[in-house]
């Protein structure tokens, strides 16, 4: 069989081994944390930095095809990977995306609309913007944020010396977007094949809790037609950005339907775990199906399902309860089934697996996640 290389080792790459194995795959990956989350499931790992090109020439000479899990992957890196092995994803999404300016200039292109958006590189620049778009409004980093690191949300003109000050810091090309009155959070997860064959997973209704992702809904609580259009919204930024693999696309929905694209990531996504059980193919399924050029899975969605992400200080109650007998079947047709991605320090707000629970209905699932108790050390 072929190998898959996967550039990181942690839990995307981990789920991506385990579904690529089901398939006959072999799996080494590449990273420097000793037994971590993929290479405990891998074939192998090789332990070192990404950007020691020693380590990455490795990657490449063990590889059949190679694939990432996070996307700062450094420009230098991809190239030597291209060089010398097979890279289907290409470079040019990574660097797309690896930039808020970039990524919002080919999603417009797409033809798909984002927040009113403004370069910021300095003070004065800032107040303009922060004036002509009204507060509440967000600076962010182009580069390098995640879990809402990099951002501020400036409520007042009074903030904008501060906000400017405190991000500038860390890097000088900065962002400014209008704060969009958002009724909900959706994402879709979206595959395409070099063949060029295209399929959408059903959108999720994603709620974060301090900027960090606690639950996906699926079907997301709203119309059909918004799902369908947030659906073909994503097949068609897959399309005009020539996407090879998976793109995660982040999007906001106002109170009156109107959909603005927040971020995209070009890999497997914390909102499409729910695909593990609730899909007739999972997203991880689909990634080396579209990586290694076979025809794309079926996305149907077999059953309601609710993923709630469990953080450090989650794992405590989730092992309280995992050891009770109700734990598997819990009754009125809910079903949750845990995930935990071998991690050894449980830390706060660390993700350390999930659960997914499938039930008759998503208000079966939330109720199922209210009265589990796991998550009520956050309120
Ligand atoms: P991730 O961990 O998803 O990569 P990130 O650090 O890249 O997060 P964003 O996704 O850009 O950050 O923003 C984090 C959250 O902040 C969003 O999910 C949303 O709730 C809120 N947010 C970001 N931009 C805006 C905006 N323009 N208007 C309203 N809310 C916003
Ligand atoms: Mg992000
Ligand atoms: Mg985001």
């Amino acid at each position: 069989g072929s190998t898959i290389g996967v550039l990181g080792g942690g839990q995307l790459g981990r789920m991506l081994a385990l579904a690529g194995r089901a398939m006959g795959y072999r799996f080494v990956t590449l990273d420097p944390t000793p037994d971590a989350p993929c290479g405990q499931v891998a074939d192998r790992q090789i332990i070192a930095d990404y950007r020691d090109a020693e380590a990455a020439r490795q990657l490449a000479q063990d590889s059949d095809v190679i694939t990432y899990e996070f996307e700062n992957v450094d420009a230098a890196v991809t190239e030597l990977l291209m060089a010398e092995a097979n890279v289907p994803q290409g470079s040019r999404l990574l660097h797309t995306t690896q930039h808020r300016l970039r990524e919002k200039r080919a999603i417009e292109a797409a033809g798909v609309k984002v927040a009113p958006y403004a370069e910021i590189s300095s003070a004065e620049e800032l107040m303009a913007a922060a004036e002509r778009f009204g507060t509440p409004c967000v600076l962010k980093t182009a580069t390098g944020g995640y879990d809402g690191k990099g951002q501020w949300v400036i409520r007042s003109l009074d903030e904008v010396e501060a906000a400017y000050e405190t991000l500038s810091l860390a890097t000088t090309e900065l962002v400014l977007e209008q704060f969009i009155r958002f009724e909900k959070e959706i994402s879709v997860i979206a595959a395409r094949s070099p063949r060029g064959e295209v399929k959408a997973f059903p959108a999720a209704e994603n709620i974060h809790v301090n900027n960090i992702l606690h639950l996906s809904i699926v079907p997301a609580r709203t119309t059909m037609d918004v799902q369908r259009q947030a659906e073909q919204l994503a097949i068609r930024i897959a399309e005009e950005l020539d996407v090879i693999g998976l793109i995660a696309v982040e999007m906001f929905l106002t109170s009156d339907g109107q959909l603005f694209v927040n971020e995209l990531a070009p890999r497997p996504h914390n909102s499409g775990h729910y695909t593990m059980e609730a899909c007739k193919t999972s997203q991880f399924e689909q990634h080396v199906r579209a990586i290694c050029n076979l025809p794309l899975g079926s996305t149907e969605l077999l059953t309601p399902v609710v993923m709630a992400n469990v953080l450090g200080q989650h794992v405590e109650p989730l092992l309280d309860w995992i050891v009770q007998p109700e734990s598997e079947q819990v009754g009125q047709g809910v079903t949750a089934k845990v995930h935990l991605y071998g991690k050894h320090e449980a830390k706060h707000n660390r993700k350390m697996g999930h659960v997914n629970v499938l039930a008759g209905s998503v208000e079966a699932a939330l109720e199922w996640i209210e009265a589990s108790n796991i998550w009520n050390v956050d309120k």
